[in-house]
C-alpha cells in the first residue's frame, strides 16, 4: 500500500512557520530561524508599512530574501465584513505591492485576524491564492484538507509544548504549523521560546522546515499522481520530485517520471 508520509529527502517530518502582520521585530525573528536553519513565511500588509511599527517597505526584498512573503490583505480588514469586491481589492494591492518591493510573485496568504468565509475562499482562489492560513489552532499535525482553509497546529505562545509532542510521535508524514506575531517576542519578553525551539527542530534531520509555499505545492504534488489501480505503476506528471512509502520501504518519483513498482 502507498502512504504519502514522507517529505523531500525522505524525511518523516515537516514543520511551516507562519508569522503575520511584517512587524519590525521579523527581522530578529529571521536571524533566529536562519542560526538553526529555519525556513519562515511572512504575511505583509502591504498598505501598511509606513507604521513605525512595521517592517520598512523599500528592505522588503532584503529583510526577507531567505524566506517565503505571502499576503495578508492590503490594510488588514476583516474579509467576513467586507464585500466581494473590497475582499478583491484587499487582497489585489496587496499582491500586486508586494510583487513590486520584492521583485517576487506571491501565491500565499493568511486571513486577517484569522477571518475567513466561503466568499473570501472564492476570491483568493480566483486571484491565485494557493493557501490561505487562519487562527483555528487544531492542535494536531493534519494535513490541510484544502489549503484555502489552512487551520494552523497552534500559536507560538504553545509551540514548545507542541513541538516536544510532534518529535516525539512515529507517525510519517505530520506537520506541524506555528503561527504568531514576531512583536509578541519583544512585548512578552520571550525571545528564548522561540529559539529553544527552533533549535529542537533544527536539530532534528528527519525535520523538513519548508515556506508555506512549498509546503502547499509538495502536498499538491502528491495529490496530483497518476496511480494505476493495482498500485503498480505510478506517474508524476508534476514539476515536483515526491517521496512515499510502499511496503514499509520510502521510494522517490521524480518530476514528469512514471515508475513501476
Ligand atoms: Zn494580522
Amino acid at each position: 500500500m502507498i502512504l504519502f508520509n514522507r517529505y523531500p529527502g525522505g524525511k518523516r517530518r515537516a514543520v511551516t512557520m507562519s508569522f503575520d502582520d511584517g512587524y519590525r521585530e521579523d527581522e530578529k525573528l529571521i536571524e533566529i530561524f536562519d542560526r538553526f536553519g529555519i525556513r519562515g513565511t511572512f504575511h505583509i500588509n502591504s498598505g501598511l508599512l509606513h507604521r513605525d511599527i512595521r517592517v520598512d517597505a523599500d528592505e522588503v526584498a532584503k529583510i526577507y530574501k531567505n524566506h517565503e512573503i505571502s499576503a495578508h490583505g492590503f490594510t488588514h480588514a476583516n474579509f467576513d465584513e467586507l464585500s466581494e469586491s473590497e475582499i478583491r481589492d484587499e487582497i489585489e494591492k496587496d499582491l500586486s505591492e508586494l510583487l513590486h518591493l520584492s521583485g517576487r510573485e506571491v501565491h500565499g496568504m493568511s486571513y486577517p485576524n484569522g477571518k475567513t468565509s466561503d466568499k473570501a475562499v472564492a476570491v483568493a482562489k480566483s486571484l491565485g491564492i494557493a493557501y490561505s492560513r487562519t487562527t483555528v489552532s487544531t492542535p494536531d499535525f493534519s494535513i490541510p484538507e484544502d489549503f484555502l482553509y489552512w487551520h494552523p497546529t497552534c500559536h507560538h505562545l504553545r509551540s514548545e509544548e507542541a513541538a516536544e509532542r510532534f518529535l516525539a510521535s512515529q507517525v510519517g508524514g505530520e506537520l506541524l504549523c506555528i503561527w504568531g506575531h514576531s512583536t509578541e517576542f519583544e512585548r512578552d519578553k520571550n525571545w528564548e521560546l522561540i529559539e529553544r525551539v527552533c533549535e529542537k527542530l533544527g536539530a532534528c534531520e528527519d525535520v523538513w522546515s519548508a515556506t508555506c509555499i512549498e509546503l502547499c505545492d509538495y502536498v499538491c504534488a502528491c495529490r496530483a499522481l497518476r496511480i494505476s489501480p493495482d498500485e503498480k505503476m505510478i506517474e508524476n506528471p508534476t514539476d515536483i520530485d515526491v517521496w512515499f512509502t510502499v511496503g514499509g520501504k520510502t521510494t522517490c518519483i521524480k518530476a514528469k517520471e512514471t515508475i513501476h513498482i
